[in-house]
């Protein structure tokens, strides 16, 4: 059996489709342009690289975009003073700052110091909170995209076996809750976890998010499940290029698998695209507005 592809992009695609028009409606009915700030520290280049994408899509979605960038010997009142004025400034609904912070920035600081009605990622202990307790507005971006896959693809969830391995704040730990709210019944594994093999063997829904490459073996996916894959790892692929897989073996299990998320290309292609999301339904809440249905 050969899996069926989860086409991230084309799903992305879509949602990105139905922001615009939503975006368009909003500015004429309402006045109301969504506004994402994003704000980086430091000069790592994946990451210059993905704010820079954040902030196009955003301007292609017809949102006010604005990015600012602190050197990285910033001081973390610089950031919190810069954190501190995107709150305050009415035309951004959304702040995303940009992870991993140099080390004399302290993360909590800042997620402390956000605003969490601006919290586009959802990291903020407020919106941590608000999600366990099934009541959550604005959804970590990668497992909302996640969910999104799933639904699309008509994955069954309810009473599904879902096995999550990675307990981020970013990733892991939000995707377990989102399951858990979905009804499925959810393991979370990490490094101290023992046989891993074997969880995976018991899981009809398996996710990868650990940052290693090919870690999870094609045996050890159960037939049929439905497999996605978060991991972006950097690899070198010879003649001194590299290339991006993810955490999965993936040849060896798409021959298992009912279906499995491709790296790049699956999971990935949703984040930005949840991000939009999250700007717009922040704007409108913002604005006192109903949440769109997007
Ligand atoms: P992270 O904070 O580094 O967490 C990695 C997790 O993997 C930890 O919980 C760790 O366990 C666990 N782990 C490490 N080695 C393991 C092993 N041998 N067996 C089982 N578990 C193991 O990473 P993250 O931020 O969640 O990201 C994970 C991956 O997803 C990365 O490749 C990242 O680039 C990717 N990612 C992609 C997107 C996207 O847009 N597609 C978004 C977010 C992340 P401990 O807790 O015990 O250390």
């Amino acid at each position: 059996m050969t899996a069926r592809l989860i086409d991230g992009k084309a799903v992305a695609a879509r949602l990105e489709e139905r922001l615009a028009a939503e975006s368009v409606r909003l500015a004429r009915e309402h006045g109301l342009v969504p506004g994402l700030a994003t704000l980086l520290v430091g000069e790592d280049p994946a990451s210059k690289v993905y704010v820079r994408n954040k902030n196009k899509r955003a301007e292609r979605l017809g949102f006010h975009s604005v990015s600012f960038h602190l050197p990285a010997d910033a001081g973390e009142a610089d950031v919190l003073a810069r954190v501190g004025a995107l709150n305050d400034d009415p035309k951004v609904h959304g702040i995303l700052v940009q992870m991993p912070l140099p080390k004399q920035v302290r993360e909590a600081a800042v997620l402390d110091t956000l605003d969490p009605r601006k919290d586009v990622d959802a990291l903020t202990p407020t919106n941590a909170g608000l999600l366990l307790s099934g009541r959550a507005k604005l959804v970590s971006c990668t497992p909302l995209g996640v969910m999104m896959l799933l639904k699309d693809y008509g994955i069954e969830i309810a009473g599904a076996n879902a096995l999550v391995i990675g307990r981020s704040l970013l990733f892991g730990k939000p995707a377990a809750q989102l399951l858990l709210a979905a009804n499925a019944t959810v393991t979370m594994a990490h490094s101290k976890t023992r046989d891993l093999a074997e969880q995976c063997r018991r899981a009809d829904i398996l996710v990868a998010a650990i940052g290693r490459p090919g870690l999870v073996k094609g045996n050890w996916v159960k037939p049929g499940a439905a497999v996605i894959d978060v991991g972006i790892n950097r690899i070198e692929a010879g003649d001194g290029k590299y290339k991006i897989v993810g955490d999965v073996d993936y040849a060896a299990a798409r021959e298992r698998a009912g279906a499995i998320t491709p790296v790049p290309g699956g999971v990935g292609a949703m984040t930005i695209a949840c991000l939009m999301r999250n700007t717009l339904i922040a704007a409108c809440a913002l604005a006192g507005l109903p949440a769109p249905a997007v």
